[in-house]
């Protein structure tokens, strides 16, 4: 097709976006022809404004990739296999609050570039310097991109769809009270403690190429999220954190697993390793839940990263995930090669709702990002780096994690239970509004805005298509979904207490709550622990922490025995939360000894680098059209 019938609407026709690019075509669904009933429900939370946000000139991160994807979603007409297109609702302070601290997200809400000079000392003890610098709309960039992954966690849990995507979360970094790795507000923590409030097991996957360590702190104590990360680790790459043996503490001692990796891994050994290790972990954990980070820096020709991997591969994964059929709540990451994130999670989007794309990308806006590979979705992005990793030092980590996950056999009797009824969302019935009823009954318009182009996407679902109508029954989830929004929320940040360090082996429905007792829970000591407690045990959180605990009481916790073997018995004495050991295990590398993120920190990196300059001046350039 020649594309000359654009030139007459776009001013541009003689520019570089103009270019003839013969035949292309549109997403094709794929699982449709085999059963149109098994297709997932797939809901698309895409905030909109969040990909003209910008970090700044020479920084790497740019949320401008997510319009490109945005637009390769579209193009491709995948819009219309989705079930669900979302604009959702900005996270609140609030619900920010159920996790991070106050001082901390109060700081977030403040600051600005021209009020840097007077909060100089905040800044600092906030960690908004170098890798996370202070922006414009910085606040408003991290509401959007929480209250997308927020929206994608409450519409699972009322059961209503099978799969939700953000691709402007995961930024796995954020801790408690500061920001790391280009990360302000961790976004997945967030989705998890609301996905825990009606999933007992959740399961944590994340293929970013650095390793996910604010969502493994958050949760290093809980047995109730296992976190799994594949990244590299050499010591001195960011964030220095995830070796083989760092296991996780207390109750949640064996609910952490490291895959660590080096540079160069090709897409053979890494789905070989991801396969094994997610298919054991699943096996033994048995998630009701599954987040999967995307980071696409761990494909090849990163502009940070130093894999090998295609975007074939990194789709394999996404796949590989899906076919559990456990809800699932996909989320970005970090990616800085922009034109190729944008292709890969346009790729995985497709898988995701189970379509076929071809391999010429569709016209858009952004084609000149697009054109040096021919506007292929699949470049040859693999082989630049010299593979580090051998067969068999993977088998040793392959057989290490194995042996990790013996202690959890047995463990999860929780999955065979019932979830208890969310108390507190009892309680803050009369708190919600009409808009939040809606939501739980699986209309999912609650503060988000539907695009309306999208309302006749039911056209290739045609049973289905009615799954968030008001007429949708309700599932068992969506029946205890109570209280979810405003009125839930007062409680939460007791529940965040309790859900790093959940409490153990209640049995008893009926007992009463100790969610109490959470508030003393000794805090992990991993991190650089700055303005960690702060704001603890405020009263507005206590309610929350109940719901969470309820939810804890049905977790048969795997008591470790001496000899080292685990049993699952349930433990019939509720173990006062004070009780739980004080983790001391998994040092974090002093402050002098974190890498900074930009830093490739290996002797690869100089290889990389030249390439790397090109690729930025490129994106540099080229962000500036939009
Ligand atoms: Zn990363």
């Amino acid at each position: 097709m020649v594309r000359s019938t654009q030139a007459t609407t776009l001013t541009f026709s003689t520019s570089p976006y103009f270019h003839d690019r013969g035949q292309h075509g549109t997403a094709q669904p794929i699982t449709e022809r085999i059963n149109p009933h098994s297709r997932p429900i797939v809901s698309y939370y895409f905030p909109q404004g969040v990909g003209a946000q910008h970090y700044g000139e020479r920084h790497p991160m740019k949320p401008h990739r997510l319009s490109l994807t945005n637009a390769l979603v579209m193009g491709y007409g995948l819009d219309k296999q989705i079930h669900n297109i979302y604009d959702p609702r900005p996270a609140t302070q609030e619900e920010l609050e159920m996790y991070h601290d106050h001082d901390y997200i109060e700081f977030l809400s403040r600051v600005t570039p021209q009020t840097q000079t007077e909060m100089k000392q905040m800044i600092d003890s906030f960690n908004c310097i170098e890798d996370c610098p202070v922006f414009a709309d910085m606040y408003d960039f991290c509401r959007m991109y929480a209250g997308a992954s927020l929206a994608g966690a409450r519409k699972l849990c009322s059961g209503t769809t099978d799969i939700a995507i953000n691709w402007s979360g995961g930024l796995h970094h954020a801790k408690r009270g500061e920001a790391s790795g280009f990360c302000y507000v961790n976004d997945i923590v967030l989705a998890i403690l609301e996905l825990l409030r009606y999933h007992p097991r959740v399961l944590y996957i994340d293929i970013d190429i650095h390793h996910g360590d604010g969502v493994e702190l958050a949760f290093y104590q809980s047995n109730r999220v296992m976190t799994v990360s594949f990244h590299k680790y050499t010591g001195d790459f960011f964030p220095g954190t995830g070796k083989l043996d760092d296991n996780g503490s207390g109750p949640g001692r064996h609910f952490c697993m490291n895959v660590p990796l080096q540079d160069g891994i090709d897409d053979e050994m890494y789905l070989t390793i991801f396969k094994t290790v997610i298919d054991d972990t699943v096996t033994a954990f048995r998630p009701s839940a599954i987040v999967l980070q995307c980071g696409a820096d761990s494909l090849g020709c990163d502009r940070l990263g130093a894999f090998n991997l295609s975007i074939a591969a990194h789709g394999e994964c996404v796949n590989f995930v899906r076919k559990y059929n456990v809800p699932l709540l996909v989320v970005g990451g970090g990616g800085y090669t922009i034109k190729n994130v944008s292709r890969c999670w346009t790729y995985e989007t497709s898988v995701l709702v189970g379509a076929e794309i071809p391999d010429e990308l569709p016209q858009t806006v952004y084609d000149a990002f697009f054109a040096d590979s021919h506007w292929k979705l699949h470049p040859p992005l693999t082989g630049k780096v010299d593979n580090q990793n051998t067969p068999a030092s993977l088998k040793r980590i392959t057989m290490s994690i194995r042996n990790k996950l013996r202690f959890l056999q047995g463990a999860p009797s929780v999955a065979m239970q019932e979830v208890p009824p969310d108390l507190q969302g009892l309680l803050a019935d009369e708190d919600r509004n009409g808009e939040e009823r809606d939501e739980e009954k699986g209309t999912g318009q609650a503060g988000q805005i539907r695009n309306d182009r999208h309302i006749g996407r039911g056209e290739f679902f045609d049973a289905d298509d009615d799954n968030d109508a008001d007429d949708a029954p309700p599932s068992t989830r969506g029946r205890r979904g109570r209280g979810r929004g405003r009125g839930r929320g007062r409680g939460r940040g007791r529940g965040r207490a309790a859900a790093a360090a959940p409490v153990e082996g209640e049995t008893s429905p009926t007992s009463t709550p100790n969610a109490d007792d959470g508030d003393d829970a000794p805090a992990p000591s991993r991190g650089k622990g700055r303005g960690r407690g702060r704001g603890r045990g405020r009263g507005r959180a206590r309610a929350r922490g109940r719901a969470v605990a309820a939810a804890a009481r049905e977790s048969t916790t795997t008591q470790e025995t001496v000899d080292g073997s685990t049993s699952a018995t349930p433990t019939e004495t509720p173990t006062p939360v004070e009780e739980l050991p004080t983790p001391v295990d998994a040092p974090t590398p002093s402050d002098a000894a974190l890498p900074r993120f930009g830093s490739k920190g290996t002797s690869d990196a100089g290889k990389q680098d030249d390439k790397q300059m090109d690729v930025d001046s490129d994106t540099a350039m080229e962000i500036d059209d939009d």
